[in-house]
């Protein structure tokens, strides 16, 4: 399909508009940013690689019922979407308390949660995603009541899916981040990524961080999770 102008640039990501209104051409790129964008640096090779471990995930998510926007891979960097709206918010699914969670109510990172947590933060970089629940999803009309009930349940879902298929990789799935869209027809479909930016991945046996942290946290070999978290699950 041929690949027209460009329609939104985001911090990890191009978006390109095709032929075809449905589709659109998403380009992984190397850019890594973290703290809302206030540090940056290029990360050579990670555009390839959460493309491939991303389309990975969502392939078994769509084995297991979960629609999703992923069509088809074109390149190492880019595949053909669903055209979608996305729903403004962004999806956190916690299993081990880490980051901005440890922080806010003073638990210990590593502690396992009793059972998997779920939080909506509004996707605004300007006001730093701030939080924000359902019944003020419902009263700013972001969402339906309908697609926040589908959101929550395709997001546990996703969480049971990849943790199980995870620790049999010796991987610990601690935390991530969903984004939905919505079709021209309705449907709520995963979009977005699921890879070492939007995931915490702890290595099982040592707790070593795979994602990035490694990257946030100014950690030596900022490259070695994102390459070793492509390894496990494409070997295996
Ligand atoms: N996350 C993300 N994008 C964001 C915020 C969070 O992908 O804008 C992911 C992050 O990588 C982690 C999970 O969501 O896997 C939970 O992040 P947290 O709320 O702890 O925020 P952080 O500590 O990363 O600021």
């Amino acid at each position: 399909m041929k690949i027209l102008e460009q329609l939104y640039e985001g911090k990890a990501k191009q978006i390109y508009k095709t032929e075809n209104s449905d589709y659109v051409v998403i380009k992984y790129k190397d850019d890594a940013t973290a703290f809302n964008g206030k540090k940056k640096a290029i990360l050579k090779g990670k555009g390839t690689i959460n493309n491939k471990i991303t389309n990975h995930f969502m392939k078994i998510l769509q084995k297991n019922n979960i629609p999703t926007h992923l069509v088809k891979e074109i390149s190492d960097t880019e595949i053909l979407a669903k055209n979608v709206k996305i729903v403004p918010l962004e999806v956190i699914v916690r299993n081990v308390v880490a980051g901005s969670f440890s922080k806010r109510y003073g638990v210990k990172e590593g502690l396992s949660l009793r059972q998997p947590c779920l939080e909506f933060c509004l996707k605004n970089d300007s006001l730093g995603d701030p939080f924000i629940n359902s019944s003020q999803i419902l009263a700013l009309n972001l969402a339906e009541k309908e697609d926040i009930e589908i959101i929550k349940t395709y997001s546990l879902k996703i969480n049971s899916i990849l943790k199980e298929y995870l620790t049999k990789l010796n991987i610990k799935l601690i935390d991530f981040k969903l984004e939905f869209g919505k079709t021209k027809e309705g449907t709520v479909i995963l979009a977005d990524e699921i890879s070492p930016d939007t995931c915490r991945f702890w290595d099982i046996n040592t707790n070593e961080k795979l994602d990035k942290d490694r990257f946030r946290q100014d950690m030596a070999n900022q490259m070695y999770g994102y390459e070793e978290i492509y390894k496990r699950i494409i070997e295996n």
